[in-house]
């Protein structure tokens, strides 16, 4: 009757013994995954640099049983198991024209377009297109953002730092017109000056029809990784571009777990 211990992938238990999945109860061994913090800058679309950048094969776990994949497949949202089970999360488990990483990331995704958090669903999706990005497939990169494009328009309303990654993705996925329209859009709500470094940026990019890779450190380079102590003045708030709140927010958003 006393269960001794319970496998709900909860803090110690899921180092040592097998992990079972919460949707269909198999049992599987996960690797434990304690990332260490990005030490190079990320990208405009929050893309965390190394050496965190190229562990993404470890950030979602996949039960071998039902493929279900997710940050932590202890965990699952009540409604999991029936879009596991149903015929579209089927057939992109077995899309073997999709990269086996990028499926596992649109798989977390699908779950979680299905239980309704769109905007998680949207970074799980970008999360996809940055595999596309390592194997060299800009036509599934381009594919996999405009996806991410749409999820994040169809949630909630989008804030200004999440507005210039939707600028980002149309950027890198050259939809030029709508990434300049969205710019414009944002612009015009005179937003903060950390986001509007950015968007000064972006906008440059996309009259420039540059749909490469670049990072936030581009974009803010005084501050950029660490505040400058010398602009420090006495009576203002310490420079926190780096180090501070707008940007580790933004970070922690990348993991959160739907
Ligand atoms: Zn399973």
């Amino acid at each position: 009757m006393a269960s001794s211990s319970s496998s709900t992938g909860s803090k110690s238990g899921q180092a040592a013994g097998p992990v079972r999945c919460a949707v269909c109860g198999g049992e599987s061994r996960q690797p434990p995954f304690r990332p260490n913090p990005p030490e190079q800058p990320p990208d405009l679309d929050l893309r965390p640099g190394e050496p965190l950048r190229s562990t993404m094969a470890r950030w979602l776990q996949q039960c071998p049983h039902c493929a279900y994949a997710a940050p932590d497949i202890a965990r699952a949202h009540p409604a999991a198991a029936e879009a596991v089970a149903a015929g579209p999360f089927r057939a992109l488990v077995a899309e073997t024209s999709y990269p086996p990483l990028a499926r596992r990331f649109l798989a977390w995704a699908h779950v979680l377009e299905e239980t309704g958090a769109l905007h998680a669903a949207a970074e799980a999706t970008l999360h996809a297109a940055w595999v596309a990005d390592d194997l060299n497939r800009p036509d599934l990169a381009a594919e996999w953002r405009r996806d991410a494009v749409a999820l994040w328009r169809g949630g909630p309303n989008l804030d200004a730092e999440q507005t210039v990654r939707v600028i980002d993705a149309l950027r890198r996925a050259q939809a030029w017109e709508d990434a300049a329209v969205t710019a414009e859009a944002l612009t015009a709500t005179q937003p903060s000056s950390h986001v509007a470094q950015v968007l000064a940026l972006e906008s440059r990019l996309v009259a420039a029809k540059d749909s490469g890779r670049h990072t936030l450190a581009s974009a803010l380079p005084p501050t950029f990784p660490r505040p400058h102590v010398a602009q420090q003045r006495v009576g203002r708030p310490a420079p926190q571009a780096g180090q501070g709140g707008g940007l580790r927010g933004w970070l922690r958003k990348l993991f959160r777990r739907g």
